[in-house]
């Protein structure tokens, strides 16, 4: 199934996309597309639906965060060779975890608002892992079952911010708008090749991303093992899985940061596309954050 979330940001409503990719409002069987909604029982309940009866949604409608209230981001650093070389980090020995705000969270096509005074904001396209039940020590030849989803998201970063602050890298990940994911989700019984997906980044009409989920150097059930031993992982979670190369701190000779009036559209294979203007930093009213 490819579920979504869809109208305006705070008062979205479920729906998912049916074979020939209309949308259909899933708001008269479940109330929201959260974490109750992804456990596997519930999950079985929509596949047993037929599509064709749920009522079509017309016209042009905004996408939201297909998963609501997602309790926490779990993000791995540096798991493409390529990409620790491009930062001048050294490749890790263990995956590198952080942990990313969820106020960061935004909608596949809504506009990424760079923080306050930035001028090394970057971008990085991820393949999202979205958990579907709780995951403590599990073990990698089942990691697999505790996947609900996949999902495109990109992790936005400001590299001063995240890098000439001190310690830690939270403050750098961390900005409103920062974590746009969508447009969809994909349940993980209909993406059984997570490890085997073309990936591609343009930043104004410019190819700046190529890669394969397959050059992780830490595929997707060690990645949720390796997390689980750490840090409960709970249904609605979201792991972000790193970057392969091609971020604009890594451009040669100089490197290349966003800027307001920019483009950036990126994907990964069967998981679809997002488009995003970037846009300076204004002062905005709570409601208006994610
Ligand atoms: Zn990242």
């Amino acid at each position: 199934m490819k579920l979504c979330r869809f109208g305006p940001r705070g008062a979205e409503k479920p729906g998912l996309f049916d074979k020939a990719g209309r949308l259909r409002d899933l708001s008269g069987v479940i109330p929201d597309l959260g974490p109750e909604e992804l456990a596997p029982a519930s999950l079985r309940r929509l596949r047993g639906l037929d599509a064709q009866s749920l009522p079509e949604v017309g016209g042009e409608v905004r996408l939201g965060v297909p998963v609501a209230r997602i309790p926490q981001i779990v993000a791995i650093g540096l798991n493409y060779e390529d990409h620790a070389i491009e930062a001048n980090l050294p490749i890790p020995a263990e995956p590198a975890t952080f942990l990313k705000s969820i106020s960061s969270l935004n909608g596949p096509y809504d506009e990424v608002m760079l923080p306050k005074g930035s001028e090394h904001s970057d971008w990085e396209l991820e393949l999202g892992v979205v958990i579907g039940k709780t995951a403590r020590h599990v073990r990698e030849a089942e990691a697999s079952a505790y996947v609900a989803g996949y999902c495109v998201v990109n992790d936005l970063s400001e590299r001063f911010n995240q890098k000439q602050r001190g310690s830690q890298w939270s403050k750098g990940k961390s900005a409103d708008t920062f974590c746009p994911v969508g447009p969809w989700l994909v349940t993980a019984d209909e993406l059984t090749t997570p490890n085997d997906l073309d990936m591609y980044l343009y930043l104004n009409g410019v190819r700046r991303q190529t890669g394969n989920t397959r050059t992780m150097i830490f595929n997707v059930p060690e990645l949720l093992s390796y997390v689980s031993r750490f840090i409960t992982l709970h249904s609605g979670d979201l792991v972000i899985t790193g970057t392969p190369p091609g971020v604009g701190e890594g451009v040669k000779p100089d490197p290349v940061f966003l800027k307001a009036g920019d483009e950036l559209r990126f994907g990964i294979e069967q998981l679809g596309e997002q488009t995003h203007k970037i846009v300076d930093w204004r002062p905005i009213a709570p409601e208006e954050c994610p």
